[in-house]
C-alpha cells in the first residue's frame, strides 16, 4: 500500500467531473495510467504537481495485474523550468513525450519501457539545458524506434542486402543501393546526407555534444524517421506539426 514510483507526465487527459487521467512513464512499473481526482478543482492540492512534461513522485496502491489506479498524491521532482517557458523546447518536450506515449504500450517488455525512461529522462535535460531541437527529436525518436525494435536498417541496402548504399527509403524501412534505389523510385541522397543519417541512428543522446559538431541541418532525417514511423507503425506524432508549423529549418 501507498506505493511509491517515479515517472514522466506524457499526457493529461480531462476525466468524469473534475478528474483527470495522466499517462505516466515509469521507471518500475512501465507506462500507467493515473485517474487524479478533482485535479481540474482549484482548491486541488495536487494540480500543480501533474502537469505534462514533468517529472513527480507518484503514490498509489500498485498492482501487477493494473495497469490503471487511482493517484493518491503527487510532488514534483523536475520542472523542467527553461523547458517549459522557451516555446521551441516546449513544443519539442511535446513530440519526445507523445512519441513515448504511443511507442510504449502498456504490457510493453520491460527493458523497452526503461529504456524509453532513460532517453526521456535524457531528452528533457537536454531542452532544458537548451540544445537544439531538432537534432534531440532526431537522436531520441531512432533510439526509441530502435528500442522498439522498428527502427531503420541502417548497416545494408534493405532489400538486396549490400553494403554500397546510396538512398534512404521510407517504404523499406532503411538504406537502398543505388540499383535498389532506382527501381523502387527512391532519390539518391549525398553520401555526407547518408553518413548523418546513420549518424544519428547510431548515436545515443549522451554523446549530443559530439554528433552536435558533425551534424547540419536534421530536417530530412526527421522526415525520414517520421515517415518510416506512419508507413510501417501507422504512428503519427501529431504534436510534430505544430513544430514544424513554427520552427521548421526550411
Ligand atoms: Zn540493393
Amino acid at each position: 500500500m501507498n506505493d511509491e514510483f517515479d515517472g514522466f507526465i506524457l499526457k493529461q487527459t480531462d476525466y468524469k467531473e473534475s478528474a483527470v487521467i495522466l499517462s505516466v512513464l515509469t521507471k518500475e512499473a512501465g507506462k500507467i495510467s493515473l485517474i487524479a481526482a478533482g485535479a481540474r478543482k482549484m482548491t486541488s492540492k495536487n494540480a500543480g504537481s501533474i502537469l505534462p512534461y514533468t517529472r513527480a513522485r507518484f503514490q498509489l496502491d500498485y498492482r501487477d495485474d493494473k495497469t490503471i489506479f487511482r493517484m493518491k498524491t503527487a510532488r514534483t521532482v523536475s520542472f523542467y523550468r527553461y523547458m517549459h517557458e522557451n516555446l521551441e523546447a516546449s513544443l519539442a518536450s511535446a513530440v519526445l513525450a507523445e512519441a513515448a506515449d504511443v511507442l510504449c504500450y502498456e504490457d510493453a517488455d520491460p527493458e523497452v519501457s526503461r529504456s524509453a525512461f532513460d532517453l526521456l529522462e535524457s531528452g528533457f535535460d537536454l531542452l532544458n539545458q537548451g540544445k537544439k531541437t531538432d537534432l534531440i527529436m532526431a537522436i531520441y525518436l531512432a533510439r526509441l524506434m530502435d528500442c522498439s525494435g522498428i527502427g531503420p536498417n541502417v548497416e545494408e541496402c534493405a532489400i538486396c542486402g549490400s553494403t554500397k548504399v546510396s538512398a534512404v527509403s521510407i517504404k523499406d524501412g532503411g538504406f537502398l543501393c543505388s540499383d535498389c534505389a532506382r527501381r523502387a523510385g527512391v532519390p539518391l541522397m549525398s553520401v555526407p546526407e547518408l553518413k548523418q543519417f546513420r549518424l544519428i541512428n547510431k548515436a545515443d543522446l549522451s554523446q549530443y555534444d559530439i554528433v552536435e559538431r558533425s551534424v547540419s541541418g536534421t530536417t530530412k532525417d526527421l522526415s525520414l524517421l517520421l515517415g518510416i514511423l506512419k508507413e510501417h507503425e501507422g504512428i503519427e506524432i501529431r504534436s510534430f506539426g505544430l513544430y514544424n508549423r513554427l520552427f521548421a529549418i526550411e
